[in-house]
């Protein structure tokens, strides 16, 4: 076993161990156990002295501390760890967040905060790569300094994590208080197992924290079953040995080469801040905002391919109308009301919508058949997301929306565009369609044929150009219109010369729209002027 050393040791061979970098950062990655991937890493300071071996924090911290000599530890940390992303950016690595720890005592150096933003722009490293952690216990004795040096790390645009949360003596009026931007919760606080009265009181920090839109790192998950039990409370950050111990500088780099990673994000919606088990009394908020401030939105079970449906509110019922009651639809089979296509579609995302833990939408016709109204088709987009779960059973949170009416459009659109472009070949008419994006250009037979142009033109509409149909005094002015196109103008007439015969053509563009109301296909046609004295 390595040997410890001892306070006089360690005070009198720090400065030389800071300068050979003996003092030195291990980093453990965090993860987003719903996807797999890596979304953060913790520094994590260690001493290697030369024959007793590596030195743990418990092992010298105290005694830094204690002599004055913390703040140099932490700012040399620091210092490694800008050095550490300045390596990865310069070599277009990926560059992950890393969080630094801030001791107790830091907090009360004022030129703590003014030193590290020193060290970040000597080193010119992105503020959103480097997090602050600041544990819950530094707020004792009062929030007001802790609140202040918080302030200025955020004036700087640092991101500050509450360390070690729930082990402190008023966690929760602590995150009143403080402007905490992320929580670290310890699951050596669940003491021992998921189940028992741990499993409660973490169920209810994780809770309260989506109620304050504060994401949730779990520090010290050991095994899966920790991991699982997390992420179906809703906290899908994980740190700990499960997923991997900390490792030196060479295997994390490594590692997050090899590791998918993704951005930590507070986006959490109103669904998750949702308690499901809350939606069966009457009385509770989650009855209330379901009931009042989401649009139409149901609540169902999903089990090996059945549905069940439990609730739906109000809006539902208007969504989706032809005057149904909640009890008519709770009554009903769902799954009647989709054809054999539209139902592939809908359980394909509910069963993405398990998989991911994320929300996930999907657009599907159903037929309903009703006393008063008969029988009609009608389009919705639902969006889901899974809000709980017992064996392998799901309760899923769907919200819908009809888009009956804009897909009809859309069909009538299409559907008049075919015509049109059928009724091309009678009227001395050539006709193309111009998809935006792309800029492809897919013209009709006559323009094959009349004007030799292959079924797809790429690049449009340079090679129309080069080839004489559009004649180079009018070349301007037509690219000028496809760059109108892309700006969204709904529509473009004039009168051009077309090939080498300059016969007079009146040219046209009409725009389709997107549901974002994103130009995406323009269609163009181009008939003879026909002089009609
Ligand atoms: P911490 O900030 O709460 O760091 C997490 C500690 O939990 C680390 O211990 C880490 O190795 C350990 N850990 C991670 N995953 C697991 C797990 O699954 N199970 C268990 N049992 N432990 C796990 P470490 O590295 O010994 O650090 C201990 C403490 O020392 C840290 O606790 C932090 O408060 C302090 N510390 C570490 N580095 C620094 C630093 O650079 N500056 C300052 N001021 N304090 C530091
Ligand atoms: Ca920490
Ligand atoms: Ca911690």
């Amino acid at each position: 076993m390595d040997k410890k050393m001892s306070a006089s040791e360690i005070v009198r061979n720090f400065d030389e161990a800071i300068r050979n970098d003996d003092i030195y950062a291990v980093y453990q990655p965090q993860f987003n156990h719903s996807t797999g991937r890596m979304m953060g890493a913790e520094a994590l300071i260690r001493w290697r002295h030369p024959s007793y071996g590596t030195q743990y924090p418990s092992d010298f911290i105290p005694v830094l501390e204690e002599n004055d000599l913390i703040i140099d530890a932490d700012l040399h940390i620091f210092d490694l760890v800008c050095r550490f992303q300045k390596n990865c950016i310069d070599n277009n690595l990926p560059v992950i967040p890393i969080s630094v720890n801030m001791s107790r005592h830091d907090i009360f150096n004022k030129n703590y905060v003014d030193e590290i933003e020193r060290i970040r722009t000597r080193y010119g490293i992105p503020v959103k790569y480097l997090r602050v952690e600041i544990t819950e216990t530094s707020a004792i004795g009062g929030t007001e300094l802790v609140t202040s040096v918080m302030n200025k790390l955020h004036e700087y645009g640092y991101l500050v994590e509450m360390d070690d949360f729930g082990c402190g003596y008023s966690s929760l009026n602590i995150l009143k208080d403080l402007p905490v931007d992320i929580i670290k919760l310890d699951m050596k606080f669940l003491s021992g197992d998921v189940g028992g009265r741990g499993g409660i009181i973490i169920g209810s920090i994780v809770q309260m924290a989506k109620w304050l839109n504060t994401p949730v790192i779990a520090e010290g998950v050991e095994t899966r079953e920790q991991a699982d039990f997390m992420k179906s409370i809703g906290c899908n950050y994980i740190q700990g040995y499960y997923y991997s111990k900390p490792v030196p500088e060479k295997e994390f780099l490594e590692m997050s080469r090899q590791i998918e990673h993704e951005k930590m994000t507070r986006a959490l919606s109103l669904i998750e801040n949702i308690n499901a088990g809350k939606f069966w009394d009457p009385e509770s908020l989650e009855t209330l905002i379901f009931s009042n401030f989401v649009g139409g939105a149901a609540i169902f079970t999903y089990k090996k391919g059945d549905i069940n449906i439990l609730r739906v509110n109000e809006k539902y019922l208007e969504e989706v109308g032809m005057n149904q009651s909640e009890q008519d639809i709770i009554h009903s089979n769902i799954w009647d009301t989709f054809e054999d296509e539209s139902k592939a579609i809908y359980e394909d995302t509910i069963k993405r919508a398990i998989s991911t833990g994320d929300e996930e939408r999907c657009e599907t016709w159903r037929t309903f058949v009703t006393d008063c109204c008969g029988e009609d088709k009608i389009c919705i987009r639902s969006y889901m997301r899974v809000i709980g779960k017992a064996a392998d059973q799901y309760l899923i949170y769907c919200m819908v929306h009809n888009i009956t009416a804009e897909r009809k459009n859309f069909a009538a659109l299409y559907d008049s565009e075919r015509r049109f472009r059928f009724a091309s070949e009678q009227a001395n008419m050539y006709a193309w369609e111009y998809m935006i994006d792309t800029k492809e250009m897919r013209p009709c037979f006559r323009c094959m044929r009349d004007l030799g142009l292959p079924p797809l033109v790429k690049n449009y509409p340079e090679p129309a150009i080069e080839a004489g149909i559009f004649p180079s005094d009018y070349a301007d002015m037509y690219r000028d219109w496809h760059r109108q196109l892309e700006q969204g103008v709904k529509e473009l007439e004039a009168i051009i010369p077309l090939t080498v015969s300059r016969t007079p053509f009146h040219v046209r563009y009409t725009t389709e729209f997107d549901e974002n109301g994103k130009p995406f296909k323009a269609y163009g046609s181009a008939t003879l002027v026909v002089e009609d004295d």
